[in-house]
């Protein structure tokens, strides 16, 4: 289906989201601009857009065929994915395998202390209140969402995350956490945003060295190759080079 870019919806941290000539359909474009602690920190990744572009698309598929429903619906370009439209519920979901980031900090953790079993987390998706833990009665309270959508929203992310675990092992990652978003569409709770080494801490499961965002956030260096570690970890690297000779009409 050919999409028509209609105009510039609104323009995030690290993606812009743009209106079609389909009205249930988006377009969302991302960007090679990192933040970090709520923006006071902020650089470019170079060629991070593409990555995330093609690594959350790739995860969805996945996930897609794991009878978890969600936004995709068809990548446009290096950059850009069609997704249908919906309305994002103000709550961000995490879900935790192996202790780290801010969940050492609260409970006194060791990072990459392993969990006996898998922690879910709520936050309310404010950026004045810097994103504030929440649990389900300040969302039912603040009615960001019913019971049943709470439900099937710890549903999906349990399923999200077995799914996702199991996948990455075989390719030598260890999913240690991630956050996700859900939107509302025709009625049901639909997976949106992204997944991707900005949303996840990937660690290699022999050396530990961290994969994802982390290396940004804490100046680690190599930032711009782990992201790429990944793209090729998951068989994806070939994809930008077929795509980039194209381009050059190679
Ligand atoms: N995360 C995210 N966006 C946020 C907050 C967290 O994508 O606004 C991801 C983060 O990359 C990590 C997981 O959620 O994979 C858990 O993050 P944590 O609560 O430890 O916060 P952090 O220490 O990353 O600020």
């Amino acid at each position: 289906m050919n999409y028509v870019i209609t105009k510039l919806l609104y323009e995030g941290k690290a993606k812009k989201v743009y209106e079609t000539n389909c009205q249930d359909v988006v377009v969302i474009e991302y960007k090679d601009d990192a933040t970090a602690f709520d923006g006071t920190k902020r650089g470019i990744i170079n060629n991070k857009g593409i990555v995330n572009n093609l690594v959350s698309n790739y995860f969805f598929k996945i996930l897609e065929s794991n009878k978890i429903p969600t936004h995709f619906i068809e990548q446009i370009d290096e950059r850009k994915t069609a997704v249908k439209k919906v309305q994002i519920i103000p709550v961000e979901v995490i879900v935790r395998n192996i202790a780290a980031g801010s969940l050492c900090k609260r409970l006194g953790l060791e990072e990459g202390a392993i969990l006996k079993r898998p922690i879910l987390e709520f936050c309310y998706k404010n950026d004045a209140l810097r994103d504030p833990q929440v649990n389900q009665y300040h969302i039912l309270a603040l009615e960001l969402a019913t019971e049943d959508e709470i439900k099937k929203i710890e549903e999906y992310s349990f399923k999200i995350n077995d799914v996702l675990r199991n996948y990455l092992k075989q390719v030598n990652i260890d999913l240690i956490d991630f956050k996700l978003e859900f939107g509302r569409y025709k009625g049901e709770i639909i997976l949106a945003d992204e997944i991707s080494p900005d949303t996840c801490r990937f660690w290699d499961v022999a050396t530990k060295e961290k994969l994802d965002k982390d290396r940004f956030r804490r100046d680690l260096g190599n930032v711009e190759e782990a992201y790429m570690e990944i793209l090729r970890r998951l068989g994806l690297d070939k994809k930008v080079n077929k795509f980039n000779s194209e381009l050059k009409g190679e």
